[in-house]
């Protein structure tokens, strides 16, 4: 992947908002809880290992990742804490998981059987935690049944498999009804009855769950964008004014291009956007190869701290905004973070294209570099 480090946009990492914020979680949580970073997805794009060593500075118990590729190289950077791998991996890669001591979410019988006599071969032990789905229909044990016959299977081969952890996610943990929240708890409750001896780590809170539904327990909280300084709920719910998440993600460019256009001029493809009047126009370069996507056209970034319009299409790699009157070239840009006394967040972003701040932070690719600070 070719990084670039000489065009003058880039993503500001405040290492210091992320740790500040799992301070404010760890002072939240119940005695006994541990806390585990959610580092997936290059740390929800803010990249993974500064983010990870920040993070274990901070003290957290562990980490979570949702691919085998992530929990390795967090291992090979370092990281010795506990890594648990959330999505489901492929039963052949059990040795290699070992190997490397991580833990994994197990979501069949299958992956045990399969697993098993591969890791007896090798003479490995893999950690397991069971996956219970209990109404999010992505991954996990539905019913008692197969959680005994796992736990049974788990239990007759324990040179192979330890045994844990158990979770669920819930899939309404961010919405101002809990009637949803309510029944995945209740579910839960139901599985784990044939769980006669609780594994170390029983747990189902994300940052959500963590925030607006502290009391369904566990001893593990699973902190994803609540670390990165982002309300979970994006705008449908506020969160309560003592958990003061500060953002850690700033994206900037700056100004290569002012011109002054004239009535009847366009600006990019398709001729989208015509300029009736004298106007000053920037360009900046940044484009959807860097995630910022074509959808964003008509959204506004921050010169001198004052709105400007991106007009006409957004461009792979360049898009032009029209400011209020003419300004040097290498001005600042702002798409994310502070700029005089305005504000864009990664949540205007995603109002304006239709989605969640998550998405909004994962697209931004990697040509974009991160610095950290
Ligand atoms: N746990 C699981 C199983 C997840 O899939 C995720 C994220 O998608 C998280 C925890 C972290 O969620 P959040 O970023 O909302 O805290």
């Amino acid at each position: 992947m070719i990084i670039g480090k000489h065009r003058g946009t880039c993503a500001t990492i405040d290492l210091g908002a992320i740790k500040h914020n799992l301070k404010i979680e760890r002072q939240r949580m119940e005695p006994g809880q541990e806390l585990f970073a959610v580092v997936k997805a290059d740390a929800y794009s803010h990249g993974l290992i500064p983010v990870a060593v920040a993070a274990q500075e901070a003290g957290v118990d562990g980490f979570c990742v949702a691919v085998i590729d992530e929990a390795v190289e967090l291992r090979e950077n370092g990281i010795t804490k506990p890594i648990l791998i959330l999505g489901a991996s492929p039963e052949t890669e059990a040795p290699y998981m070992a190997k490397f001591n991580l833990s994994t979410a197990v979501s069949d019988l299958h992956f045990l059987q399969t697993a098993q006599p591969l890791l007896a071969a090798q003479n490995l032990k893999l950690k397991v935690h069971l996956a219970l789905d209990t109404g999010m229909g992505r991954i996990g044990f539905r019913d008692q049944e197969t959680i005994k016959t796992a736990i049974e299977f788990m239990n007759q081969h324990q040179a192979q498999f330890e045994f844990e952890g158990i979770f669920t996610h819930f899939s309404t943990a961010d919405s101002a009804d809990d009637s949803y929240f309510k029944k995945q708890l209740n579910k839960f409750h139901e599985l784990m009855e044939v769980v006669s001896k609780r594994p170390r780590y029983v747990h189902v809170a994300n940052s959500a769950a963590s925030i607006w539904h502290k009391q369904c327990g566990g001893n593990m909280i699973r902190l994803g964008i609540g670390m990165y300084g982002l309300n979970p709920s994006g705008k449908e719910v506020q969160l309560p004014h003592d958990v003061a998440l500060k953002p850690a993600f700033e994206l900037t460019s700056h100004i290569v291009e002012v011109k002054q256009v004239h009535p009847g001029d366009s600006i990019s493809y398709g001729t989208t956007y015509t300029a009736t009047k004298d106007e000053w126009i920037g360009t900046v370069p940044m484009g959807y190869a860097d995630g910022w996507l074509r959808r964003m056209q008509g959204s506004t970034v921050l010169v001198d701290g004052q709105e400007c319009e991106i007009v006409g299409r957004i461009c792979m790699d360049q898009f032009m905004i029209r400011l209020p009157h003419e300004v040097p070239l290498g001005t600042k840009v702002t798409l994310i973070g502070e700029n005089g006394r305005k504000q864009k967040t990664a949540q205007d972003a995603a109002d304006y294209a239709g989605t969640i701040h998550y998405e909004i932070l994962c697209s931004i690719g990697q040509r974009v570099p991160r610095f950290y600070v």
